[in-house]
Protein backbone atom coordinates (compact mmCIF):
# COMPACT_ATOMS: atom_id res chain seq x y z
CA UNK A 1 0.00 0.00 0.00
CA UNK A 2 3.13 2.51 0.97
CA UNK A 3 4.10 2.09 -2.42
CA UNK A 4 0.90 2.08 -4.43
CA UNK A 5 -0.42 5.69 -2.59
CA UNK A 6 2.23 8.12 -4.10
CA UNK A 7 1.12 6.23 -7.96
CA UNK A 8 -2.26 6.99 -7.30
CA UNK A 9 -1.77 10.71 -6.59
CA UNK A 10 0.14 11.09 -9.22
CA UNK A 11 -2.40 9.95 -11.62
CA UNK A 12 -5.24 11.89 -10.10
CA UNK A 13 -3.22 14.86 -10.33
CA UNK A 14 -2.29 14.15 -14.19
CA UNK A 15 -6.32 13.55 -14.71
CA UNK A 16 -7.68 16.70 -13.52
CA UNK A 17 -4.84 19.27 -14.64
CA UNK A 18 -5.33 17.51 -18.13
CA UNK A 19 -9.29 17.90 -18.08
CA UNK A 20 -9.08 21.21 -17.29
CA UNK A 21 -6.23 21.86 -20.53
CA UNK A 22 -4.43 24.23 -18.55
CA UNK A 23 -2.18 25.48 -21.44
CA UNK A 24 -4.73 25.96 -24.19
CA UNK A 25 -5.43 29.84 -23.34
CA UNK A 26 -1.82 30.14 -23.98
CA UNK A 27 -1.63 29.84 -27.76
CA UNK A 28 -5.12 31.94 -28.33
CA UNK A 29 -4.80 35.16 -29.74
CA UNK A 30 -8.36 36.25 -29.89
CA UNK A 31 -11.59 34.65 -28.04
CA UNK A 32 -14.31 37.00 -28.38
CA UNK A 33 -18.05 36.63 -29.46
CA UNK A 34 -17.61 39.41 -32.46
CA UNK A 35 -14.25 39.72 -33.95
CA UNK A 36 -13.62 42.28 -36.83
CA UNK A 37 -10.85 41.39 -39.01
CA UNK A 38 -10.20 44.73 -40.64
CA UNK A 39 -8.59 46.30 -44.17
CA UNK A 40 -7.72 42.70 -44.94
CA UNK A 41 -7.07 41.44 -48.36
CA UNK A 42 -9.44 38.30 -49.26
CA UNK A 43 -8.51 35.10 -51.24
CA UNK A 44 -11.72 33.36 -50.43
CA UNK A 45 -11.21 29.92 -51.68
CA UNK A 46 -13.38 29.65 -54.69
CA UNK A 47 -10.97 31.09 -57.15
CA UNK A 48 -12.27 34.54 -57.70
CA UNK A 49 -9.71 36.77 -57.42
CA UNK A 50 -8.10 38.69 -54.66
CA UNK A 51 -10.64 41.62 -52.78
CA UNK A 52 -8.11 44.21 -51.01
CA UNK A 53 -9.51 46.29 -48.63
CA UNK A 54 -11.91 44.15 -46.79
CA UNK A 55 -14.02 43.76 -43.14
CA UNK A 56 -14.78 40.44 -42.11
CA UNK A 57 -16.70 40.31 -39.02
CA UNK A 58 -16.99 36.82 -37.19
CA UNK A 59 -19.76 36.54 -34.95
CA UNK A 60 -20.65 32.97 -32.46
CA UNK A 61 -18.01 31.16 -34.57
CA UNK A 62 -19.16 31.69 -37.80
CA UNK A 63 -18.39 34.46 -40.71
CA UNK A 64 -21.02 37.26 -40.28
CA UNK A 65 -20.30 39.81 -43.41
CA UNK A 66 -17.76 40.74 -45.88
CA UNK A 67 -18.01 44.12 -46.81
CA UNK A 68 -15.15 46.75 -48.12
CA UNK A 69 -13.45 48.01 -44.85
CA UNK A 70 -14.43 52.00 -46.30
CA UNK A 71 -18.30 50.97 -45.65
CA UNK A 72 -18.54 48.31 -43.28
CA UNK A 73 -20.38 48.77 -40.24
CA UNK A 74 -18.72 47.18 -36.90
CA UNK A 75 -21.03 45.90 -34.44
CA UNK A 76 -20.78 47.81 -31.38
CA UNK A 77 -18.84 44.75 -29.16
CA UNK A 78 -16.79 43.90 -31.95
CA UNK A 79 -13.50 43.53 -31.40
CA UNK A 80 -11.38 44.71 -33.99
CA UNK A 81 -7.94 43.62 -35.56
CA UNK A 82 -6.38 46.28 -38.22
CA UNK A 83 -4.87 43.71 -40.76
CA UNK A 84 -3.72 46.20 -43.16
CA UNK A 85 -0.66 44.06 -44.86
CA UNK A 86 -2.67 40.87 -44.20
CA UNK A 87 -4.53 38.57 -46.27
CA UNK A 88 -7.02 36.07 -45.21
CA UNK A 89 -7.94 32.56 -47.01
CA UNK A 90 -9.90 29.48 -45.83
CA UNK A 91 -8.74 27.51 -43.41
CA UNK A 92 -6.90 24.43 -45.59
CA UNK A 93 -8.29 21.26 -46.14
CA UNK A 94 -5.92 18.31 -45.76
CA UNK A 95 -6.64 15.25 -47.47
CA UNK A 96 -3.98 13.27 -47.73
CA UNK A 97 -2.79 13.78 -43.80
CA UNK A 98 -1.91 11.10 -41.39
CA UNK A 99 -1.44 11.37 -38.36
CA UNK A 100 1.86 9.24 -38.50
CA UNK A 101 5.16 9.72 -39.15
CA UNK A 102 8.08 7.32 -40.56
CA UNK A 103 10.53 5.67 -38.28
CA UNK A 104 12.61 4.03 -39.91
CA UNK A 105 13.99 0.11 -39.60
CA UNK A 106 13.87 -2.49 -41.80
CA UNK A 107 11.02 -3.30 -42.47
CA UNK A 108 9.91 0.52 -41.85
CA UNK A 109 8.20 1.37 -38.80
CA UNK A 110 5.91 4.20 -38.76
CA UNK A 111 4.27 5.95 -35.39
CA UNK A 112 1.35 7.73 -34.31
CA UNK A 113 2.64 11.62 -33.61
CA UNK A 114 -0.23 12.23 -31.72
CA UNK A 115 1.23 14.92 -30.06
CA UNK A 116 3.18 17.12 -32.26
CA UNK A 117 0.80 16.39 -35.28
CA UNK A 118 -2.26 18.30 -34.49
CA UNK A 119 -0.64 21.47 -33.45
CA UNK A 120 1.34 21.58 -36.39
CA UNK A 121 -1.49 20.81 -38.58
CA UNK A 122 -3.17 23.77 -37.21
CA UNK A 123 -0.44 26.22 -36.96
CA UNK A 124 0.10 26.13 -40.93
CA UNK A 125 -3.27 27.22 -41.28
CA UNK A 126 -4.62 23.18 -41.38
CA UNK A 127 -8.23 23.53 -39.92
CA UNK A 128 -9.83 20.14 -41.05
CA UNK A 129 -8.08 16.76 -42.15
CA UNK A 130 -8.41 13.33 -43.87
CA UNK A 131 -6.08 11.22 -42.06
CA UNK A 132 -6.22 8.73 -44.88
CA UNK A 133 -4.95 5.26 -43.66
CA UNK A 134 -3.86 5.01 -40.00
CA UNK A 135 -1.54 2.60 -38.24
CA UNK A 136 -3.38 3.53 -34.42
CA UNK A 137 -6.44 4.15 -35.81
CA UNK A 138 -7.97 4.09 -31.94
CA UNK A 139 -5.68 6.54 -31.18
CA UNK A 140 -6.99 8.55 -33.51
CA UNK A 141 -10.50 8.46 -33.40
CA UNK A 142 -9.79 9.45 -29.32
CA UNK A 143 -7.87 12.24 -30.53
CA UNK A 144 -10.37 13.60 -32.62
CA UNK A 145 -12.84 13.66 -30.01
CA UNK A 146 -10.44 15.58 -27.55
CA UNK A 147 -10.10 17.81 -29.96
CA UNK A 148 -13.79 18.31 -30.77
CA UNK A 149 -14.15 18.72 -26.99
CA UNK A 150 -11.94 21.07 -26.49
CA UNK A 151 -9.43 19.28 -24.89
CA UNK A 152 -6.98 18.88 -27.54
CA UNK A 153 -5.57 21.70 -30.26
CA UNK A 154 -5.85 20.77 -33.64
CA UNK A 155 -7.83 20.64 -36.51
CA UNK A 156 -11.13 18.97 -37.23
CA UNK A 157 -10.77 15.49 -38.22
CA UNK A 158 -12.04 12.91 -40.45
CA UNK A 159 -11.25 9.24 -39.87
CA UNK A 160 -9.76 6.71 -41.95
CA UNK A 161 -9.53 3.37 -40.98
CA UNK A 162 -6.32 1.31 -41.16
CA UNK A 163 -5.03 -0.02 -44.32
CA UNK A 164 -7.00 -2.18 -46.57
CA UNK A 165 -4.05 -3.99 -47.91
CA UNK A 166 -3.14 -7.35 -49.54
CA UNK A 167 -0.56 -10.22 -50.31
CA UNK A 168 2.61 -8.39 -50.10
CA UNK A 169 2.65 -5.19 -47.51
CA UNK A 170 6.15 -3.78 -47.18
CA UNK A 171 5.64 -2.87 -43.77
CA UNK A 172 4.11 -4.93 -41.00
CA UNK A 173 1.96 -1.68 -39.89
CA UNK A 174 -0.92 -2.90 -42.20
CA UNK A 175 -3.20 -5.89 -41.43
CA UNK A 176 -2.64 -8.32 -44.58
CA UNK A 177 -6.37 -9.03 -45.83
CA UNK A 178 -7.40 -12.65 -45.81
CA UNK A 179 -9.91 -12.21 -48.71
CA UNK A 180 -12.92 -10.00 -49.54
CA UNK A 181 -15.07 -11.53 -46.91
CA UNK A 182 -12.30 -10.08 -44.45
CA UNK A 183 -12.44 -6.42 -46.69
CA UNK A 184 -16.01 -6.49 -45.59
CA UNK A 185 -15.97 -6.96 -41.76
CA UNK A 186 -12.97 -4.24 -41.98
CA UNK A 187 -15.16 -1.98 -43.60
CA UNK A 188 -17.97 -2.51 -41.08
CA UNK A 189 -16.03 -2.76 -37.89
CA UNK A 190 -14.40 0.57 -38.38
CA UNK A 191 -17.40 2.26 -39.41
CA UNK A 192 -18.93 1.12 -36.38
CA UNK A 193 -15.72 2.83 -34.53
CA UNK A 194 -16.14 6.06 -36.06
CA UNK A 195 -14.19 5.61 -39.72
CA UNK A 196 -15.65 7.51 -42.27
CA UNK A 197 -13.52 6.84 -45.00
CA UNK A 198 -11.37 3.47 -45.78
CA UNK A 199 -8.10 3.03 -47.74
CA UNK A 200 -7.09 0.92 -49.59
CA UNK A 201 -3.64 -0.27 -50.74
CA UNK A 202 -1.05 -1.31 -53.16
CA UNK A 203 -1.67 -5.14 -52.96
CA UNK A 204 -5.05 -5.18 -52.47
CA UNK A 205 -7.21 -7.47 -55.08
CA UNK A 206 -9.91 -6.75 -57.53
CA UNK A 207 -12.62 -8.77 -54.86
CA UNK A 208 -11.11 -7.48 -51.90
CA UNK A 209 -11.74 -3.82 -53.01
CA UNK A 210 -14.74 -4.54 -54.61
CA UNK A 211 -15.98 -5.87 -50.95
CA UNK A 212 -14.59 -2.89 -49.59
CA UNK A 213 -16.13 -0.41 -51.90
CA UNK A 214 -19.90 -2.29 -51.66
CA UNK A 215 -20.20 -2.24 -47.99
CA UNK A 216 -18.63 1.29 -47.57
CA UNK A 217 -21.00 2.60 -49.96
CA UNK A 218 -24.24 0.87 -48.25
CA UNK A 219 -23.30 2.99 -45.41
CA UNK A 220 -23.16 6.23 -47.17
CA UNK A 221 -18.90 6.44 -46.86
CA UNK A 222 -16.28 6.44 -49.37
CA UNK A 223 -13.10 4.53 -49.92
CA UNK A 224 -9.67 5.83 -51.53
CA UNK A 225 -6.88 4.34 -52.70
CA UNK A 226 -3.23 4.10 -53.30
CA UNK A 227 -3.49 1.46 -55.52
CA UNK A 228 -0.64 -0.43 -57.69
CA UNK A 229 -2.06 -4.01 -58.17
CA UNK A 230 -4.86 -2.22 -59.34
CA UNK A 231 -4.90 0.23 -62.36
CA UNK A 232 -6.43 3.69 -62.20
CA UNK A 233 -9.20 2.90 -64.74
CA UNK A 234 -9.94 -0.44 -63.42
CA UNK A 235 -10.54 1.25 -59.90
CA UNK A 236 -12.65 3.50 -61.06
CA UNK A 237 -15.04 0.55 -63.00
CA UNK A 238 -15.08 -0.96 -59.21
CA UNK A 239 -16.25 2.30 -57.82
CA UNK A 240 -13.47 3.42 -56.07
CA UNK A 241 -14.02 7.56 -55.04
CA UNK A 242 -11.23 8.66 -54.61
CA UNK A 243 -7.24 8.00 -56.38
CA UNK A 244 -4.34 9.04 -53.82
CA UNK A 245 -1.14 10.13 -55.50
CA UNK A 246 -2.49 11.27 -58.58
CA UNK A 247 -0.21 9.80 -61.67
CA UNK A 248 2.62 8.53 -59.03
CA UNK A 249 0.33 5.35 -58.42
CA UNK A 250 -1.50 4.36 -61.88
CA UNK A 251 0.24 1.17 -62.64
CA UNK A 252 -1.78 0.75 -65.79
CA UNK A 253 0.42 1.70 -68.51
CA UNK A 254 2.91 -0.65 -67.55
CA UNK A 255 3.34 -3.18 -70.50
CA UNK A 256 1.76 -6.89 -70.15
CA UNK A 257 0.74 -6.11 -66.51
CA UNK A 258 -0.92 -9.09 -64.87
CA UNK A 259 -4.41 -8.75 -62.66
CA UNK A 260 -4.16 -7.95 -59.47
CA UNK A 261 -0.56 -8.19 -59.06
CA UNK A 262 1.69 -4.43 -58.12
CA UNK A 263 4.32 -4.61 -61.50
CA UNK A 264 7.82 -3.67 -61.49
CA UNK A 265 8.60 -0.43 -63.66
CA UNK A 266 6.07 1.98 -62.88
CA UNK A 267 8.01 5.10 -63.08
CA UNK A 268 9.67 4.03 -66.51
CA UNK A 269 6.24 3.47 -67.83
CA UNK A 270 5.04 6.93 -66.48
CA UNK A 271 8.22 8.78 -67.66
CA UNK A 272 8.01 7.84 -71.27
CA UNK A 273 3.79 8.65 -71.05
CA UNK A 274 2.37 11.12 -73.43
CA UNK A 275 -0.52 13.00 -71.25
CA UNK A 276 -2.22 13.69 -74.79
CA UNK A 277 -2.21 9.95 -75.56
CA UNK A 278 -5.88 8.49 -76.16
CA UNK A 279 -4.85 5.67 -73.34
CA UNK A 280 -4.46 8.44 -71.05
CA UNK A 281 -7.26 10.40 -72.33
CA UNK A 282 -9.56 7.38 -72.08
CA UNK A 283 -8.38 7.38 -67.93
CA UNK A 284 -9.10 10.67 -67.07
CA UNK A 285 -12.60 10.65 -69.37
CA UNK A 286 -13.69 7.26 -66.90
CA UNK A 287 -12.02 9.24 -64.05
CA UNK A 288 -14.51 12.28 -64.33
CA UNK A 289 -17.47 10.31 -65.41
CA UNK A 290 -17.54 8.20 -62.68
CA UNK A 291 -16.70 11.28 -59.85
CA UNK A 292 -13.46 10.16 -59.22
CA UNK A 293 -11.48 12.45 -57.08
CA UNK A 294 -7.69 12.62 -57.33
CA UNK A 295 -5.49 13.66 -54.25
CA UNK A 296 -2.23 15.61 -55.54
CA UNK A 297 0.69 14.80 -52.79
CA UNK A 298 3.52 16.49 -54.62
CA UNK A 299 5.48 17.19 -51.47
CA UNK A 300 6.49 13.56 -50.68
CA UNK A 301 7.65 13.25 -54.02
CA UNK A 302 9.51 16.10 -54.18
CA UNK A 303 11.56 15.02 -50.91
CA UNK A 304 11.63 11.71 -51.74
CA UNK A 305 13.22 12.50 -55.78
CA UNK A 306 13.89 16.11 -56.80
CA UNK A 307 17.74 16.91 -56.58
CA UNK A 308 17.97 20.34 -54.40
CA UNK A 309 17.86 23.23 -56.43
CA UNK A 310 17.98 27.15 -55.66
CA UNK A 311 14.58 27.70 -56.71
CA UNK A 312 11.40 25.97 -58.26
CA UNK A 313 10.96 21.99 -57.77
CA UNK A 314 12.96 20.78 -55.36
CA UNK A 315 13.83 24.14 -53.36
CA UNK A 316 16.25 24.40 -50.64
CA UNK A 317 13.97 26.53 -49.15
CA UNK A 318 11.66 23.81 -49.02
CA UNK A 319 13.28 20.58 -48.80
CA UNK A 320 15.91 21.86 -45.99
CA UNK A 321 13.22 24.04 -44.35
CA UNK A 322 14.56 25.41 -40.99
CA UNK A 323 11.47 25.80 -39.26
CA UNK A 324 10.89 21.90 -40.24
CA UNK A 325 13.84 20.77 -39.55
CA UNK A 326 13.71 22.76 -35.78
CA UNK A 327 10.36 20.55 -35.11
CA UNK A 328 12.17 17.41 -35.19
CA UNK A 329 13.47 15.15 -33.30
CA UNK A 330 17.61 14.64 -33.92
CA UNK A 331 17.16 11.30 -34.55
CA UNK A 332 14.38 12.35 -37.27
CA UNK A 333 16.69 15.09 -38.53
CA UNK A 334 19.43 12.73 -38.94
CA UNK A 335 17.77 10.25 -40.85
CA UNK A 336 15.94 12.58 -43.09
CA UNK A 337 19.37 14.57 -44.11
CA UNK A 338 20.81 10.96 -44.40
CA UNK A 339 18.26 9.92 -46.90
CA UNK A 340 18.64 13.52 -49.04
CA UNK A 341 22.04 12.80 -49.44
CA UNK A 342 21.16 9.82 -50.96
CA UNK A 343 18.94 11.62 -53.55
CA UNK A 344 20.60 11.24 -57.22
CA UNK A 345 21.22 14.64 -59.07
CA UNK A 346 20.05 13.13 -62.33
CA UNK A 347 16.96 14.64 -63.56
CA UNK A 348 14.91 12.05 -64.13
CA UNK A 349 12.83 12.09 -61.26
CA UNK A 350 12.20 15.76 -61.75
CA UNK A 351 10.95 14.80 -65.48
CA UNK A 352 8.32 12.33 -64.02
CA UNK A 353 7.44 15.06 -60.91
CA UNK A 354 6.90 17.03 -64.11
CA UNK A 355 4.82 14.81 -65.74
CA UNK A 356 2.39 14.07 -63.13
CA UNK A 357 1.73 17.80 -62.43
CA UNK A 358 0.78 17.88 -66.39
CA UNK A 359 -1.78 14.88 -65.45
CA UNK A 360 -2.93 16.65 -62.54
CA UNK A 361 -3.96 19.44 -65.18
CA UNK A 362 -5.08 17.35 -67.57
CA UNK A 363 -7.22 16.08 -65.12
CA UNK A 364 -8.54 19.39 -63.93
CA UNK A 365 -9.25 20.79 -67.48
CA UNK A 366 -11.41 18.02 -68.17
CA UNK A 367 -13.74 18.72 -65.31
CA UNK A 368 -11.92 16.47 -62.51
CA UNK A 369 -12.16 17.33 -58.83
CA UNK A 370 -8.45 17.64 -57.44
CA UNK A 371 -7.92 17.80 -53.97
CA UNK A 372 -4.53 18.24 -51.86
CA UNK A 373 -2.63 16.70 -48.84
CA UNK A 374 0.97 16.00 -48.36
CA UNK A 375 1.85 12.54 -46.86
CA UNK A 376 3.81 13.18 -44.51
CA UNK A 377 5.58 9.68 -44.82
CA UNK A 378 8.23 8.76 -47.84
CA UNK A 379 11.76 9.43 -46.93
CA UNK A 380 10.50 11.51 -43.31
CA UNK A 381 11.19 14.70 -44.56
CA UNK A 382 7.69 15.97 -45.08
CA UNK A 383 6.38 17.74 -41.76
CA UNK A 384 2.75 18.03 -40.76
CA UNK A 385 1.16 21.55 -41.63
CA UNK A 386 4.87 22.78 -43.57
CA UNK A 387 4.16 19.95 -46.07
CA UNK A 388 0.23 21.38 -46.69
CA UNK A 389 2.02 24.88 -47.42
CA UNK A 390 4.63 23.48 -50.05
CA UNK A 391 1.83 21.34 -51.71
CA UNK A 392 -0.04 24.91 -52.69
CA UNK A 393 3.31 25.92 -53.75
CA UNK A 394 4.07 22.87 -56.13
CA UNK A 395 0.39 23.16 -57.34
CA UNK A 396 1.66 26.93 -58.75
CA UNK A 397 4.56 25.27 -59.96
CA UNK A 398 2.77 22.90 -61.93
CA UNK A 399 1.03 25.82 -63.92
CA UNK A 400 -2.25 26.60 -61.97
CA UNK A 401 -2.88 30.22 -60.53
CA UNK A 402 -2.25 30.72 -57.02
CA UNK A 403 -6.09 31.67 -56.46
CA UNK A 404 -6.39 27.84 -58.37
CA UNK A 405 -4.09 26.39 -56.07
CA UNK A 406 -5.93 27.75 -52.95
CA UNK A 407 -9.05 26.49 -54.03
CA UNK A 408 -8.30 22.99 -54.78
CA UNK A 409 -6.51 22.99 -51.42
CA UNK A 410 -9.77 24.50 -49.80
CA UNK A 411 -13.10 24.49 -51.26
CA UNK A 412 -12.30 21.02 -53.56
CA UNK A 413 -11.26 18.97 -50.15
CA UNK A 414 -14.55 20.32 -48.45
CA UNK A 415 -16.65 19.32 -51.58
CA UNK A 416 -15.32 16.04 -51.54
CA UNK A 417 -16.45 15.28 -47.88
CA UNK A 418 -19.82 16.89 -48.59
CA UNK A 419 -18.64 19.92 -46.33
CA UNK A 420 -18.59 22.76 -48.34
CA UNK A 421 -22.14 24.10 -46.78
CA UNK A 422 -20.26 24.58 -43.68
CA UNK A 423 -15.99 25.12 -44.39
CA UNK A 424 -13.94 25.35 -47.91
CA UNK A 425 -14.23 28.90 -48.44
CA UNK A 426 -14.81 32.29 -46.77
CA UNK A 427 -18.45 33.05 -46.85
CA UNK A 428 -20.99 34.29 -44.28
CA UNK A 429 -22.90 31.68 -43.13
CA UNK A 430 -19.86 29.45 -43.12
CA UNK A 431 -17.36 28.68 -40.04
CA UNK A 432 -15.07 30.92 -39.22
CA UNK A 433 -12.38 28.62 -40.37
CA UNK A 434 -9.22 31.23 -41.83
CA UNK A 435 -6.02 31.40 -41.66
CA UNK A 436 -4.25 34.67 -41.62
CA UNK A 437 -1.06 35.12 -42.96
CA UNK A 438 1.25 38.36 -44.03
CA UNK A 439 1.59 39.48 -47.77
CA UNK A 440 -0.26 38.01 -50.50
CA UNK A 441 0.11 34.89 -51.32
CA UNK A 442 -2.30 35.78 -54.49
CA UNK A 443 0.58 36.97 -56.04
CA UNK A 444 3.38 35.60 -54.66
CA UNK A 445 2.43 32.43 -53.26
CA UNK A 446 5.58 31.68 -50.94
CA UNK A 447 3.36 34.50 -48.68
CA UNK A 448 1.67 31.51 -47.52
CA UNK A 449 3.83 29.72 -45.34
CA UNK A 450 3.63 33.47 -43.46
CA UNK A 451 0.96 32.09 -41.59
CA UNK A 452 0.41 33.91 -38.43
CA UNK A 453 -3.05 33.23 -36.49
CA UNK A 454 -5.35 30.47 -37.84
CA UNK A 455 -9.07 30.69 -36.53
CA UNK A 456 -11.12 27.60 -35.96
CA UNK A 457 -14.79 28.10 -35.20
CA UNK A 458 -13.90 31.94 -34.51
CA UNK A 459 -10.84 31.37 -32.37
CA UNK A 460 -7.62 32.62 -33.13
CA UNK A 461 -4.34 30.19 -32.35
CA UNK A 462 -1.17 31.94 -32.46
CA UNK A 463 0.80 29.91 -35.46
CA UNK A 464 3.79 30.82 -33.96
CA UNK A 465 3.39 29.83 -30.26
CA UNK A 466 1.80 26.15 -31.33
CA UNK A 467 5.24 25.50 -33.91
CA UNK A 468 7.54 26.71 -30.22
CA UNK A 469 5.51 23.90 -28.22
CA UNK A 470 6.34 21.03 -30.49
CA UNK A 471 10.13 22.03 -30.79
CA UNK A 472 12.40 18.24 -31.43
CA UNK A 473 9.35 16.44 -30.95
CA UNK A 474 8.53 15.17 -34.23
CA UNK A 475 9.61 11.39 -34.75
CA UNK A 476 8.89 11.12 -30.92
CA UNK A 477 5.51 11.90 -30.68
ZN1 LIG B 1 -0.15 8.16 -47.51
Amino acid sequence: MKIRLPFILILCVTVSTFAQAPDRQQFIRTEAPVVALAHVRLVDGTGSPARDDQTIVISDGKIQSIEPAATAKLPANAQSMDLTGYTVLPGLVGMHNHMFFPMGGTPPMYSNMGSSFPRLYLANGVTTIRTTGSVAPYTDIEIKKLIDAGRMIGPKMHITSPYLEGKGSFTPVMHTLFDANDARKMVNYWADQGATSFKAYMNITRDELRAAVEEAHKRGLKVTGHLCSIGFKEAAEIGIDNLEHGLFADSEFVPNKQPDQCPQGVNTSLRQLDINSAAVQETIKTLVSKNVAITSTLPVFEAGGAPLSQSGIGAASALLNQRMLNVMSTDARVRYLQARARVSSQGDFVALLKKAMEFERAFVKAGGLLIAGLDPTGNGGIVAGFGDLREIELLVEAGFTPVEAIQIATLNGAKFLGEEARIGSVAPGKQADLMIVKGNPASSISDIEKVEIVFKDGVGYDSEKLIQSVQGLVGIR
